[in-house]
């Protein structure tokens, strides 16, 4: 691995005044999209440029962010619109936090170019609520963008014209779900839509809209600047560039980590992240974040890019790597998760209200010991009721990951549990 490309997004973090316009500007910020400008690139040109570099979303998904850009209408006489995905909630996920908080202008210049591609006049910015720091940076940093012509009419003297809006959730993790997020925006309740229409067609206030993640936006300068081919020469076919993995658990050194998706896990927890603490031995990790599957310690020569984690059942999500030492309980880890789950939906699909809360008591039961045989087939046939498409949104499969996963890799323990459970009387508890 070639580590003197490295690190792109949060090559800045670390440097003294990087959140004001004045660091951000000694630190080079701004310069692509003066460029754009200057050179009087074409809009789709800049959507080709994108698209040639291989970057997909870093929220969850990963779709190709050139391509998402392209389905919005060129055409469309009425407004369109760019939504910002700050509502970091993922359990274990915390790199859109540190750029937003360390980095807020390369934010902005994402922004403004993104918006240029897509012919946008207005951007939200939607920031989850708990983040009061990363907020005010970014509330201070648009007005710096303001004052100095870099935001508004006529930036740069080019006569390119945006707006930015910031908007605080609330606090629901559902809100990150790109439908949920338009519906917050509008002042309703943030439950996801059912799609189509999808947001390119119609999303905010029925407009055209591109949903982007942070991270995804805080790539496009340093790609308009050195070019598509050097970003896609980073990482593998189709998994190209960096990512930010939030390293957290079990680890000697927890924190943001900027490295090629071709990067192993194994890489990313010893040579990174220090290893486990105390000698222990590694039991699991969580790879994308909470709705990731989790893979075990005789997995972790996988390659954290997109497609090679989803070659092992499991998935690169929001980046969020949560190492699990041999002295965790799987079975408590599954509660929780599931917990969160069932507190976090939204309630709309039956599947998803009523599935998460009915796993997350039958995980509880077992956890007091009183765990039945059948328990472990009836929360993995339950999964199989939930998935699969039968939600709205991608909640209901999210919390099927660590359910499906805790139980068929660590059957013992869940068993365990219920041998020492007593024995529940036929048609009883
Ligand atoms: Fe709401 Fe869950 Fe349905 Fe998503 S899957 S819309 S969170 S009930």
């Amino acid at each position: 691995m070639s580590v003197d490309i490295l690190p792109i997004v949060t090559k800045n973090v670390h440097l003294e005044d990087s959140h004001t316009l004045e660091g951000a500007r000694a630190n080079g910020v701004y310069q692509a999209i003066q460029k754009i400008l200057d050179e009087r690139h074409d809009p789709g040109e800049v959507i080709e440029t994108v698209k040639a570099s291989g970057l997909r979303g870093r929220g969850g998904a990963g779709f190709p962010t050139g391509v998402k850009w392209g389905f919005v209408p060129k055409d469309h006489p009425g407004p369109k619109y760019l939504c910002v995905n700050g509502d970091e909630s993922e359990p274990g996920t915390f790199k859109d936090r540190l750029l937003m908080e360390e980095d807020p202008h390369l934010l902005l210049e994402g922004i403004l170019i993104a918006c240029y591609a897509v012919g946008i006049p207005t951007a939200y910015l939607y920031v989850r609520g708990e983040f009061g720091l990363a907020y005010r940076r970014i509330q201070a940093a648009v007005e710096e963008a303001y004052q100095a012509g870099l935001l508004g009419r006529n930036i740069l003297g080019k006569g390119l014209n945006m707006e930015i809006h910031l908007h605080r959730g609330a606090g629901a993790y559902i809100c990150g779900e790109e439908t949920g997020l338009l519906e917050s925006l509008e002042g309703k309740r943030g439950q996801p839509r059912p799609k189509p229409p999808f947001p390119a067609l119609q999303g905010l206030y029925a407009s055209p809209t591109v949903v982007n993640n942070v991270e995804t936006l805080c790539f496009l300068p340093s790609i308009i600047n050195n070019g598509p081919e050097w970003f896609a020469g980073i990482g593998f076919e189709r998994n190209t560039g960096t990512r930010v993995f939030a390293v957290s658990g079990h680890v000697e050194r927890p924190g943001c980590y900027e490295l090629p998706l071709n990067v192993t896990c194994r890489e990313l927890i010893y040579d990174h992240a220090g290893g486990i603490p105390g000698g222990k031995q590694l039991k699991a990790v969580i790879p994308g974040g909470a709705s990731a599957p989790m893979i075990t310690a005789d997995e972790i020569d996988v390659q954290m890019g997109f497609d090679t984690l989803a070659a092992i059942g499991t998935m690169g999500g929001s980046g969020a790597v949560i190492v699990m030492d041999e002295t965790t309980d799987i079975v408590r880890a599954t509660y929780i998760l599931l917990r969160f789950f069932h507190h976090e939906s939204c309630g709309q699909c039956t599947p998803c209200r009523e599935g998460t809360g009915w796993s997350y008591r039958i995980l509880r039961r077992i956890l007091d010991g009183e765990g039945r045989q059948e328990d472990q087939d009836l929360l993995l046939e339950m999964a199989a009721n939930i998935k699969g498409g039968r939600c709205l949104c991608p909640l209901g499969d999210a919390a099927c990951g660590p359910l499906e996963s805790g139980i068929r890799k660590f059957r013992h323990e869940f068993e365990a549990y219920i041998r020492r459970a007593p024995v529940i009387a036929e048609g009883g508890g």
